[in-house]
Parts: C-alpha cells; sequence; structure tokens
C-alpha cells in the first residue's frame, strides 16, 4: 500500500472524530456532577452514568429481559459496532440483523418489519455517523409486535430530532463518553429513557448488577490521563497513527480501525474522579457541538461539487451531532484507491466499520451467517473524514482532490 504524504508537516495527525479535547484545568477534581450537568444541557430527564455504551445496552437489555423474560431476539442493523451484538450474545440473547435501505447507512423499513415477530425482545435504530436514524420506523414494527425500542446514540450525543434530544422517540436510548466519540471520560456511557417506571428498573438494575472494581477504575483514570496528555495533533500520531499503519503493513484493516474487540465487557462503577474531569469538560459541550454543525456544514457543501459521489446529510427536522463526515464513493475500488492515498496520511481519513457484521471472521461463532448485501455494499463504499476542528481547510481540499480523482 503506497502511503503518499498528502500534507506539509508529518508531525500532525488528525484524529478520525471530532473529540471534545480536555485541558489540565479539567483534570482538578470537582463535582460528579457529569449525567446531571449533560441532561441540564440536552434538555432530558435524568441521565444514568455507566462505564460504557457497551455497559449502557447490558444494562438496558438485562432490564427488560427482566419484563419480558420469553423474548429472546434482539435486531439491529447489519453494518453497526461490533461491540453490539458482543454484547447481546454475552447476556444469551439472539442476535437478528436487518439489511440497509440500499445506498443507505439506516435499516430497511420493509425488512424490518419482516424479520420482528413475538421472539423480539428489542430493536436498535442506531444513529450512526451522529446522523439521526428514522427510530418512527422501528417505533412502528415494535409497537406491532410488543418490542421495545433501544436507540444506539453512541456517536450522537447533541444530535436531535425535532428538537429533542435522541433518545427519546424509542424506550431506552445511550451515549457513549468513549475517547474519541465527543465528550468522553475514556470509556463511559450516558443511559436515559423517557419512561419514568423503566428509568426506575435501569436503576435498580445497576445497582444489582454492576460491580465497583477499583482496578477496573484506577485502569480507566490513568487511561484518560493519557488521553488528555496526547489528544492533540503533535501527539495523536503516537497514541493512534502508528498503530494504524503498523497494521495497515500487516494489512489488517480490521485491528487499523480498532474493530477487533475483546470478547467480555467490563462492568464496573465510574469513580468520583472521572466524573468530575467529565462534569467539567462538559461545559464546552454545546459551544462543541455548534462548531461540528457549522464546520460539517461547509465541508459538506464542497464534497456536494463532487461527482458521483454521495455525502450523507441531516434527515428532514434533524441535527445531528458530527463527528466526521461519511462518505459513499460509486463502488468499492474507488473507496478503496481514495483509501490507499489518505488512509495513512494523517489527515483523519478511514473507514468506519470495516465490514459488514456477518464479515468479520473473528466474530463468525456469535453473529448469525445472514447475508445482508446491502451492508456489505455499503461498508466497501464508505470512507469518513474526521469532522475535527484539527483538520485544516488546505487538508481538507486535498482530500477532496484525492475523491475527485
Ligand atoms: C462506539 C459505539 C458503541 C459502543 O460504545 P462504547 O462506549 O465504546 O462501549 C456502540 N454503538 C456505536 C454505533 C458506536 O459507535
Amino acid at each position: 500500500m503506497s502511503a503518499r504524504k498528502i500534507i506539509s508537516s508529518s508531525h500532525y495527525e488528525v484524529p478520525p472524530t471530532a473529540g471534545l479535547p480536555l485541558r489540565a484545568s479539567d483534570l482538578w477534581p470537582g463535582p460528579a456532577a457529569l449525567p446531571e450537568t449533560v441532561a441540564a444541557q440536552l434538555g432530558t430527564p435524568p441521565l444514568q452514568l455507566e462505564c460504557s455504551g457497551t455497559a449502557c445496552l447490558l444494562v438496558a437489555l438485562m432490564t427488560l429481559m427482566q419484563r419480558q423474560p420469553k423474548r429472546r431476539v434482539v435486531v439491529m442493523p447489519a453494518w453497526t459496532c461490533p461491540l453490539m451484538p458482543i454484547a447481546v450474545h454475552n447476556l444469551g440473547l439472539e442476535i437478528r440483523l436487518c439489511d440497509l435501505k440500499p445506498g443507505h447507512w439506516d435499516m430497511d423499513g420493509q425488512t424490518l418489519e419482516a424479520i420482528c415477530d413475538e421472539n423480539t425482545l428489542a430493536i436498535m435504530p442506531t444513529h450512526l455517523a451522529g446522523l439521526v436514524a428514522d427510530v418512527d420506523a422501528a417505533v412502528r414494527v415494535a409497537t406491532k409486535v410488543g418490542a421495545y425500542v433501544i436507540e444506539d446514540a453512541a456517536q450522537a450525543l447533541g444530535a436531535t430530532d425535532r428538537g429533542r434530544s435522541v433518545g427519546l422517540r424509542g424506550d431506552v436510548g445511550f451515549f457513549s463518553l468513549a475517547a474519541g466519540k465527543g465528550l468522553s471520560i475514556y470509556e463511559g456511557g450516558l443511559l436515559l429513557t423517557r419512561h419514568d417506571d423503566l428509568s426506575e428498573e435501569l436503576r435498580r438494575t445497576a445497582e444489582e448488577k454492576v460491580p465497583h472494581r477499583i482496578g477496573w477504575e484506577l485502569r480507566r483514570s490513568i487511561e484518560l490521563l493519557g488521553l488528555a496528555a496526547l489528544y492533540r495533533p503533535r501527539w495523536l500520531g503516537l497514541a493512534y497513527g502508528r498503530a494504524l499503519r503498523k497494521h495497515l503493513h500487516e494489512g489488517d484493516s480490521v485491528a487499523a480501525v480498532g474493530d477487533d474487540f475483546p470478547r467480555t465487557i467490563p462492568l464496573h462503577r465510574v469513580g468520583r474522579w472521572r466524573q468530575g474531569v467529565g462534569a467539567h469538560a462538559a461545559a464546552r459541550l454545546p459551544a462543541f457541538i455548534q462548531d461540528n454543525r457549522e464546520r460539517a456544514r461547509q465541508r459538506i457543501g464542497q464534497l456536494r461539487d463532487i461527482e458521483g459521489i454521495e455525502v450523507f446529510d441531516n434527515a428532514p427536522g434533524t441535527e445531528g451531532s458530527w463527528p466526521f463526515l461519511l462518505v459513499r464513493l460509486a463502488d468499492a475500488g474507488r473507496c478503496q484507491d481514495a483509501l490507499d492515498q489518505l488512509w495513512q496520511a494523517g489527515v483523519g481519513v478511514t473507514r468506519l466499520y470495516v465490514h459488514a457484521l456477518p464479515d468479520y471472521a473473528y466474530l463468525a461463532d456469535r453473529v448469525p451467517r445472514q447475508a445482508t448485501p446491502q451492508a456489505s455494499r455499503l461498508a466497501a463504499q464508505t470512507l469518513s473524514i474526521s469532522n475535527s476542528r484539527w483538520l485544516q481547510d488546505a487538508d481538507f481540499e486535498r482530500i477532496c482532490s484525492v475523491i475527485r480523482r
């Protein structure tokens, strides 16, 4: 693979997503008011902090399983974070994949209707790339078969649907606070629901099932210090770029993108210090999201001028959170050609998920061997461009010119 440098300074590395950079002052101990701060900003009911987005899904599913013990199937899009089927499998539940609308990242409505039945426990519309998914379609099907809707808003903290935060049209929603996902405490997640009774049950589940584990919290605290220190263009080459290039050199794109997740998911409580760090940083969240939106708007305009590609944009009435721009090229070959030039160039261009879920060899024992042709096609045709403010206009223009060719 030819790694052509297209930027002038090889010491700079743009992160693949727009994360909210931490400041030294965030690290001083402060009130552990992270969920309260974010809930006030988003105008949501109280948020429940867990140790990851995936942990939020585990708590949600454990709660819904108690309500509906006979229902065993969780339906999710065939192109999503591999942690989602890993979590579902770890609870002993069955995964059913919904293929996508042709040429689009969201679940196909007709397919969804066809695969849901009285065994469906939950449907997971997913706000991919911080863009708002069609939750209403999932709610319609869920209502018909008696299932719940869990909105995967891991990438969509700050996104809105008809003026309200995502996560409130379904029964449960969750945001991720993992490294690189906007606001981060290295690993964390926020769970929300519009139902008071379910909110109570989610809290009870966490109370019963989520232990204090001092070793995990210590590890995450050190990792958060590392993130605060290294999350800047001068150091990201060390923290992110070096591993990316090594894996690509070895031909392992799954590891390069970080799609190779462990089998087990840690479940523990988040300590007060990390909550305080997150609460400090959250003060800058509204301005950060606004800035992301404005930059995305402008850059989408530039990408629109390129023929033969599609940039995914807001559906009517919705506003994304814009961690990155998701671009579909005409075919898999052109996408790979562009990535050959851009992936290792340090300009924040990468793949979102390398494969559709059935196409990961390492998930073969957990994900059904379903054919999901639309998802497989989209995965091969799509690249992501960082929406970090560190991606400078000149580099963005060079990315556009590579894609144009
Ligand atoms: C990152 C992500 C998750 C998992 O969140 P973690 O906080 O990393 O556990 C789930 N779904 C999507 C779409 C994601 O991008």
